[in-house]
This record gives C-alpha cells, structure tokens and sequence, in this order.
C-alpha cells in the first residue's frame, strides 16, 4: 500500500521504508476513492448481465474495490449505463443520476449506452446517454465481455488518479447544476432544447 501512496518527488530514505510514507493530499484523496467506487444496481438490457457477470466469482469485481453494488442512487457514486437507452427511460435514468451525491462518475457500457448500437435512428431509442450525461469512460462492444468493463473501471481509476482536490467541480464555488430531466412527449425532449423547438416550431407554423 505505501507503493502506491509514497509520491516519487518525495524519496523516503530506505530505512524509514514501511514505516513512513510522504505523499500529497491529491494523492490519498483519489487513493482512498479510487479504491472503494460503489456502483448502482441498474441495468437496462442484455449488457447487464454481462456486468452482473463481472460482480460475480469467476471476474471478481471486488479486487478493485467495487463490489458493493448500493440499491440507491443516494450511497452510489458510479453509474454504469449497460443496455439499450430507451426514449422512455431516459427521465428516469437521469433523475437516479441527479439524486446520486458527487462526486459521479458515469461509464457507458456497450455499443446502445455509448452511440444507440444497433438500434441507432430506431424510433424509441436514444442514440447513446451522453446526449443527457457525461459519461467518463466508454466501454465497447455488443455485449462488451466482463474483462472490458473491467478494463472500463481501471481507465476510471486512472482518470479519478488524475483528478486533483482544487480543481473537481465539486467543490467549486456554487456547486454543480441537477442536469434538467427530459420530457416524454410525442418524441423525448430535452428541456435546454425548449427554447429552439419553440422557435422552430414557430417557423413550421
Ligand atoms: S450493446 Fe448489444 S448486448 Fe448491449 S444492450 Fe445493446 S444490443 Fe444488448
């Protein structure tokens, strides 16, 4: 542990080695967090059951500190978006990520999370969740296999590794804003588009 703690501009003199360990509060901040990601139980298609494979025995998802899957957005800090994103799922996948406390992180597993997949330009199905979230790592595939979302959550690891204390938006001056839910209408809308449907639809007229 004091091997990945110990920060390299610091050298600690060999003898002090195990017992002291020189590091940054960046470091130990994303160390401790980057090690203890809780994701959400939720999933919306076939790609679930590959990530529910993960979770399991034969991957193991728990030597990564990730194996407590939490019930409720309010204890979750990542958001796995694996399967097809449905028009009418959309508001509520979005209200789960505004009740979710940050710091969030979002993967988008599989080909219909990230860009629709196969069922791209079809009429109930959103061409992939970043239209509404930000989604930190992509993991590809129709089905990805459980080694890729393995593979998605050390990337996250990575990027959370980078992430320094003074600069998340987090804490930041005024906070982050709830992404506004989408509408289900005769189509899904986004409500920071009312503004130019409202103007398109009066050119239409
Ligand atoms: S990417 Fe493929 S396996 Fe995953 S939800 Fe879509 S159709 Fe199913």
């Amino acid at each position: 542990m004091s091997d990945e703690l110990n920060h390299p501009d610091f050298p600690v003199p060999d003898e002090l080695q195990g017992a002291v360990t020189v590091t940054t509060l960046d470091r130990i901040y994303n160390w401790s967090r980057r090690s203890s990601v809780m994701p959400m139980v939720f999933g919306l298609a076939c790609c679930a059951i590959e990530m529910i494979c993960a979770a399991a025995s034969r991957f193991d998802i728990s030597r990564f500190g990730m194996e407590v899957f939490r019930a409720t957005p309010r204890q979750s800090d990542l958001m796995i978006v694996s399967g097809t994103v449905t028009k009418k799922m959309v508001p509520q996948i979005v209200r789960l990520y505004n009740q979710m406390p940050e710091p969030k992180y979002v993967i988008a597993m599989g080909a219909c999370a990230s860009g629709g997949g196969p069922f791209k330009e079809g009429y109930n199905v959103v061409s992939g969740i970043d239209k509404y979230l930000p989604v930190d790592v992509y993991v590809p595939g129709c089905p990805p296999t459980p080694q890729a979302l393995l593979y998605g959550l050390i990337k996250l690891q990575e990027k959370i590794d980078k992430q320094s204390i003074s600069q998340v938006p987090w804490y930041q001056p005024g906070g982050n804003e709830a992404v506004p839910i989408p509408v289900l209408g005769p189509d899904i809308m986004d409500p920071r588009q009312f503004e130019m449907i409202r103007r398109e639809t009066a050119v239409e007229a």
